[in-house]
């Protein structure tokens, strides 16, 4: 059971052992990563989106308030015209060029007045400027129309201005608008886009004027009817729009391009642009500007140069470091999960391993220990098998109360040491046998085969072995060997032992000339023995008789039991003379005989009983073992038949 909960303890997997936690850890890493990467990339997407809308509405303000500028300018140009009765040509260059337009508001054309003329007047007028001083004067396009209107002063009048000096720009219909919308509201008014009469050679741009009323009174009219009756021309700037802009967006230009289009964004109506557009502008604002009555659109994007100002490392820092983290986390998770579910396979296998072990252990007969290497031999792992062997349980011994000594004969602990000693001298593994005598006081033979486990000093540690009762074998092999030679009943020499020392002694006698003489003796009615006392008092006749044979004879001879109740006995060395040597075993022989007619006393029973015995003589010249015994046993015949109780001989054939 305990080895069964080391097992499955063995086999409860953790969430680190497996790969589900590495590709959790892989997924929630990229979630984390493209979260935080999208919330540092808007944020400042954001920011850079706002702080480029502020500069675009910085420099749609910087335009707006420069177009009001030059619109009060022009109001100011037509107060001029309002407050005095006759403003002349000087008058008006020198209200300009107090303004200091080129330093205050640059970009702006020129300002100028435009006198309007029924065709009436036209004639007269021409010969007035003409007399001022410009013989070529004329009022252009040629051609008759009911109302004129001519460009008189503008200022600053350099040559390029001097080409719209006398333009009648009512006969245009796109300033006419303007001058229409102008006179009608009263206010200032600008065109849609023109190409101004300033314009020549190569570096012809868009333009667009605006223009102020001015009217005969010094009021303004409060009706349109007055307002177009009353109507003495406008005082009017031109403006060439990409030197203007210019000017105006120059602080922007680095961070934005600029587009500025007459009320739609189509290419018929684009009065600026900063440069070709680019497609790829990441930001784009577009602001409605109303100048003058009218709508301007501009259209701001932002330039490589700002975005690479605002360009930030950070969330590709964020999206690359953070996967690159998320993968080594994987990475690292992945293969340590690998490694754990490999351990613990492998720690699964060791459990199962030592678990199949311990039940090996526990299961071979006999007992598997480790102790040490010296008497008494303290245990440090014994199975339970030793419990058979000595009544103590394994317990007992791991414990210390006893040792394996404490069980060992005395007398058997000098074969162990020596075993131990030469095993260890030869570093060989050992075996040797021993009797243990356990608690029940029964003495068991044991085998112990083991090795002497020594440290890398070679010095002995312990002592790892294997202890097997063989008490049965050996029994067994007394069993054995007794069965083999000697009588069970009697303990003397049985018919395959007495045939072997027939023959040796044959060949002795043989060899040294000497004779000898074989006794077979039968004892008179032995059956009578077993059937009056029974079998058991027949066994103790036959074990006394057997006692009695050994007396009689020496050391040396042979005394043997056949079976039933015939003995042999066997005399060698009795002289090297046939005669000398018949008497001497006749002589033996009336021993016997008289030795065994000595009564048997068992307890209450006394009793008396006689051999009969046959006597051969031999000298080993010519007889075999099987032979001799025959003659002993026919001469014992002859005994039995003259009456019992008696010596019969027979010599040598
Ligand atoms: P005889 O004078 O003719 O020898 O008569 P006997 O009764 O001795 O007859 P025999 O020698 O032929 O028989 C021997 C008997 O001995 C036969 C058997 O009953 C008995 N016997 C043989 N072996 C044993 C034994 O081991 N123990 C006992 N108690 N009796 C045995
Ligand atoms: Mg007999």
């Amino acid at each position: 059971m305990k080895q069964d909960a080391g097992t499955s303890q063995v086999r409860t997997a953790g969430l680190l052992d497996r790969s589900t936690a590495a590709w959790l850890a892989l997924v929630l890493g990229l979630v984390l990563t493209v979260v935080l990467w999208r919330y540092v990339d808007d944020g400042l997407e954001e920011r850079t989106r706002d702080r480029f809308s502020n500069h675009a509405a910085l420099a749609r303000d910087n335009l707006l308030s420069r177009m009001q500028a030059y619109e009060q300018v022009l109001h100011g140009g037509a107060a001029l015209f309002a407050a005095s009765d006759k403003v002349g040509r000087g008058e008006w260059a020198a209200y300009v060029s107090a303004l200091h337009l080129d330093r205050s508001l640059p970009g702006i054309q020129g300002t100028g007045f435009t006198l309007m003329l029924p065709a009436a007047r036209l004639e007269a007028h021409v010969a007035e400027v003409r007399a001022e001083g410009f013989p070529d004067y004329r009022v252009h396009p040629a051609g008759y129309r009911d109302q004129y209107s001519s460009i008189v002063y503008l200022e600053p009048f350099d040559a390029r201005n001097q080409r719209a000096f006398g333009y009648d720009m009512y006969s245009e219909p796109v300033r006419r608008e303007a001058m229409e919308r102008a006179r009608d509201s009263g206010r200032a008014a600008l065109t849609a886009r023109v190409t101004l009469v300033q314009e020549f050679g190569t570096e012809v741009q868009p333009g667009f004027l605006i223009y102020v009323p001015v009217y005969g009174s010094r009021m303004p009219p409060d009706s349109l009817e007055k307002r177009r009756a009353d109507l003495a021309g406008f005082v009017y700037a031109p403006f060439r729009a990409h030197d203007m802009m210019q000017a105006i967006f120059r602080e922007d230009l680095r961070n934005a391009d600029v587009e500025l289009h007459d009320l739609h964004d189509r290419p018929e109506n684009l009065l600026y642009a900063s440069g070709a557009r680019n497609p790829a502008a990441r930001y784009v604002v577009t602001h409605q500007v109303e100048v003058a009555g009218r709508d301007w659109v501009a259209r701001f994007s932002s330039t490589p140069a700002f975005e690479a100002d605002h360009a930030s490392a950070e969330p590709a820092l964020i999206l690359y470091g953070g996967s690159a983290l998320s993968l080594m986390l994987f990475a690292v998770m992945h293969s340590n999960a690998r490694h754990r579910r490999r351990m613990r396979a492998a720690a699964l296998h060791l459990a199962r391993s030592r678990d199949a072990f311990r039940t090996l252990v526990e299961n071979v007969p006999g007992v598997v220990f480790r102790c040490g290497i010296e008497p008494p031999w303290r245990v440090i792992h014994i199975s339970r098998g030793i419990t058979a062997l000595t009544g103590a349980t394994p317990d007992e011994f791991v414990s210390g109360r006893v040792s394996l000594g404490d069980f060992i004969l005395q007398e058997d602990f000098p074969a162990i040491m020596a075993a131990l000693e030469d095993a260890r001298a030869r570093h060989v593994n050992y075996e040797v046998e021993y009797r243990m005598c356990g608690r029940d006081q029964r003495v068991r033979w044991v085998s112990e085969r083991g090795r002497v486990a020594t440290d890398p000093d070679d010095a002995p540690l312990r002592l790892d072995g294997v202890i097997i009762d063989i008490t049965e074998r050996k029994t067994a092999e007394e069993a054995i060997r007794n069965l083999a030679f000697v009588d069970t009943l009697t303990q003397l020499p049985n018919r395959r032992f007495l045939l072997d020392r027939l023959r040796q002694g044959l060949a002795n006698a043989r060899r040294h000339g000497r004779h000898g003489a074989l006794f077979f003796i039968d004892i008179d009615h032995f059956k009578r023995v077993n059937d009056t006392y029974g079998h058991e008092a027949g066994d103790q006749l036959l074990c006394e008789i057997a006692a009695r044979l050994r007396q009689t004879v020496r050391e040396g001879d042979t005394v043997a039991r056949l079976g039933g109740d015939e003995f042999v006995v066997m005399l060698e060395d009795l002289g090297d003379i046939a005669t000398e040597a018949g008497d001497r075993a006749t002589l033996i022989a009336g021993n016997i005989l008289s030795a065994l007619n000595e009564p048997y006393v068992f307890g209450e029973i006394r009793h008396h009983s006689t051999p009969s015995i046959g006597i051969a003589c031999f000298d080993g010249s010519e007889l075999r073992a099987e032979d001799l015994l025959r003659r002993a046993d026919e001469a014992m015949y002859r005994a039995k038949a003259g009456g019992r109780n008696r010596l019969e001989t027979l010599g040598a054939s």
